[in-house]
């Protein structure tokens, strides 16, 4: 008897509600309901206000009662891919793998915010196809497979293992030629943020582009909540960037510029959704603290390379023990981490992903992964 329990209904604000059968209207919020099914949810209520008024059987309202809950409920347990999710997109070195220089992603915003990660080399500088429109550049720090010392002549260009990049992008960088081209805002942390500026500023870029996020602040940019975090690594700026006298002298005498301590990031998306992007570094404790404690990451980008960051068991800990985030993408492998789409057998990426206990999502280069706000994968994967 649903008398004595109540019975479960939307209302027509799309809420979900517990009705009491006694009074039809009296109820409790439990949750929203698809806009569509709010003209169904009024006659439903306007059904229930008749069959009480005149007496009418109660086992029929209580089949009326299902019908509208189940065709309300269907498009809601489906989960599709929706435009509250946020969208990932690999700009790797072959499409469809998994490669050897892979670390661009692009980050969209349901609000159509979009965010170019760590251009480094795979992206076939600013004239790449792939690129589309892109709002903010992020730079993890200052090494030349990050910042874009030189790039793919095109998408595809040479192999997996041995991508072709050839094209140097001395003095800029590839991230500042795409900030250029694109207009986009350079957002950085530590001593960064100058550089950018006098680089943007040279080229008859506007300096205040590059916007500054140092740790423990954030920015907003396009609906997107920007932070940078520690990562535990080193971020010499290379003399070629430099030139001139001085360029050469700091070369001669084996000296990078100093540009701060190099960063991963904290990124805060409309839906809710909270990715943590390692950048190049060791295990910390600010992963624990910081990332997890107070940002509470739902999605993790992790570096897990070897040699030059965490390795694929260290890399592991991390997301299993610090970050916690409910699903991880690997990155910078330095390997050929996928052939024809699917884990390389014996690759440090097949470590990783058999030692992490979240679902773990390769970045196949060109495919487009959808994440709801949870950190969810659910579409692309
Ligand atoms: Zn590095």
């Amino acid at each position: 008897m649903a008398s004595a329990l109540g019975t479960r209904g939307p209302d027509t604000e799309g809420r979900w509600m517990k009705f009491n059968s006694a009074r039809p209207f009296a109820a409790t919020k439990l949750g929203r309901c698809p806009i569509n099914c709010r003209n169904s949810v009024l006659m439903f209520k306007l059904k229930v206000f008749f069959k009480d008024a005149i007496g009418g059987s109660r086992m029929r309202m209580n089949a009326l009662v299902w019908t509208v809950a189940i065709a309300c409920m269907t498009p809601m347990m489906a989960q599709p891919a929706s435009a509250a999710n946020v969208k990932v997109t690999p700009l790797g070195g072959q499409d469809g793998e998994f490669c050897r220089q892979d670390r661009a992603l692009i980050f969209e915003d349901p609000n159509g915010t979009r965010i170019l990660y760590d251009a480094g080399r795979t992206v076939a500088g600013a004239d790449d196809p792939r690129l589309g429109k892109i709002d903010i550049i992020l730079v993890s720090h200052m090494h030349g497979d990050h910042l874009g010392d030189s790039h793919n002549k095109a998408p595809n260009s040479g192999s997996c293992d041995k991508p072709d990049v050839s094209v140097s992008a001395l003095p800029n960088s590839n991230s500042v030629d795409i900030a250029l081209a694109k207009k986009a805002k350079i957002v950085t942390g530590s001593e960064m943020p100058p550089f950018f500026a006098a680089k943007l500023k040279a080229n008859g870029g506007d300096p205040k582009d590059s916007i500054l996020a140092r740790f423990g602040g954030s920015v907003k940019l396009g609906g997107v909540t920007i932070a940078t975090v520690p990562a535990f690594h080193s971020n010499g700026l290379d003399p070629d960037y430099i030139g001139g006298e001085l360029g050469r002298q700091m070369k001669e005498a084996g000296i990078a510029g100093y540009v701060g301590e190099a960063t991963g990031y904290v990124l805060k998306f409309s839906n809710g959704l909270v990715v943590y992007l390692s950048g190049d570094t060791g295990i910390t404790a600010e992963q624990d603290k910081v990332v997890h404690g107070y940002y509470k990451a739902k999605l993790a980008v992790m570096n897990m390379g070897d040699g030059f960051s965490t390795g694929p068991n260290e890399a592991a800990y991390v997301i299993n023990d610090l970050v916690k985030p409910n699903s991880v993408i690997p990155s910078h492998a330095n390997e050929v981490g996928t052939v024809g789409g699917k884990v390389r057998p014996g690759s440090k990426t097949e470590t990783f992903v058999k030692a992490v206990k979240v679902p773990v999502h390769i970045p196949l280069s060109g495919k487009t992964m959808e994440f709801n706000g949870n950190g969810k994968c659910v579409a692309g994967c």
